[in-house]
């Protein structure tokens, strides 16, 4: 069954006119759906009672189930959610002085393999839909409509999953997150990180869009990265780092990289000036993440240090490098650990 929130403004109208509705009915929906937040097409009281029946057959309008809602010390809020089919993933709200931001999840699981990450332990299981990626932007919306606070301001697509490896209904949730008449998040306020999927790269730069593009490197040379990130063999780090010139061009935005910080493998002063050698002649600027530990994985923190010498040679050679602020570590923010932590629970209930 389709979701409600899986279709953009022009679908719904596309829906109206099949039914026979009036266009401005299209109008309506989106209203009851992204302004007024209602969770059941039964409220939706200009719509006639009919066709709210109809609605009620063919979409699905509340595809999330909270497992989970916890708060942290600095008010990062973070959701496990259950999908209709009872897959449960993660959602996180973050404050910033800038405002709200919500990272989301677009797949069940990750078949990317990262070394250090706790969302690709169990493989892949399914990707998700566009709406369902929409629902958990809207789940938070109405948590915070709750508590009477301000609207989310920006979207992170850095949860659970690679989403350049659910292309279509990534593209599509961005789409539906910028719709005038939805929640209307401007591109420049959404980005979105890939592990590396240099096709989908060179796709997403011809798309033209405004949105940001983060890239995790984590490794200044291919050996090492290949190392941490078995998608280092499908894509080297050589035709990777030539798909970033390409995006750069043709869009004419600067780029993210993300660079995970991890005791002893990658953080040594030798892969700082590396880093910034690689980086020197682009128009980017690196994130630094101190790794958050994943008991599953051997893997520990950079000193803090280190992390400060590492940000001073990377910016040596021109290169903007900020350390990211943590969120919510108090409640397993890191992505996927808390459903890790849920699959773990679950296995050691009889069956
Ligand atoms: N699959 C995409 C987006 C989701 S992962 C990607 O890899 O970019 C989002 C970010 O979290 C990535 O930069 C990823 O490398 C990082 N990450 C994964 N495991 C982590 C950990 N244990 N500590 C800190 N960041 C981690
Ligand atoms: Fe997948 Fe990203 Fe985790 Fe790598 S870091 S396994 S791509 S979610």
């Amino acid at each position: 069954m389709r979701m409600a929130y899986d279709l953009r403004h022009k679908d719904w109208y596309a829906w109206m006119k099949e039914n026979n509705q009036p266009a401005f009915r299209a109008d309506q929906m989106m209203d009851w759906l992204y302004q007024k937040r209602v969770s059941s097409f039964a409220d939706m009281s200009n719509l006639p009672k009919k066709m709210r029946e109809t609605l009620s057959e063919q979409f699905r309008l509340e595809p999330l189930k909270t497992l989970t809602q916890q708060t942290s010390s600095d008010g990062t809020i973070k959701f496990l959610f259950a999908l209709h089919d009872g897959h449960a993933i993660e959602t996180v709200l973050m404050r910033h002085n800038y405002g709200i931001s919500v990272c989301v999840t677009t797949q069940v699981g990750c078949r990317v393999g990262c070394t250090f990450c706790a969302s690709t332990l169990g493989g892949l299981k399914r990707n998700l839909t566009a709406g369902e990626i929409v629902a958990q932007v809207m789940k938070a919306q109405i948590a915070l409509d709750e508590i009477g606070e301000e609207r989310v301001k920006s979207i992170v697509i850095m949860g659970i999953g690679e989403p350049f490896e659910n292309y279509e209904a990534t593209l599509q949730f961005l789409r539906i997150m910028n719709e005038e008449h939805g929640l209307h998040i401007g591109q420049r306020h959404i980005t979105v990180s890939t592990s590396g999927i240099v096709p989908a790269i060179y796709r997403f730069a011809d798309e033209k869009l405004q949105v940001g593009l983060a890239i995790s490197l984590h490794a200044p040379n291919q050996e090492l990265r290949k190392s941490l990130m078995p998608v280092s063999y499908r894509h080297p780090l050589s035709e990777l780092m030539e798909a970033c010139h390409y995006y750069i061009e043709t869009t004419g935005r600067r780029l993210t990289f993300e660079y995970l910080l991890i005791k002893d493998r990658n953080d040594q002063d030798q892969h700082a000036h590396q880093l910034g050698q690689l980086l020197s002649n682009l128009n980017c600027y690196v994130n630094l993440i101190p790794i958050n530990t994943v008991v599953e994985r051997d893997m520990e923190r950079t000193p803090r240090n280190q992390i400060f010498q590492f940000q001073r040679i990377v910016e040596s050679y021109g290169i903007k490098a900020t350390i990211r602020r943590e969120h919510g570590t108090d409640i397993d923010a890191a992505c996927g650990q808390l459903r890790a932590k849920h699959l773990d629970k679950k296995s050691e209930q009889p069956s």
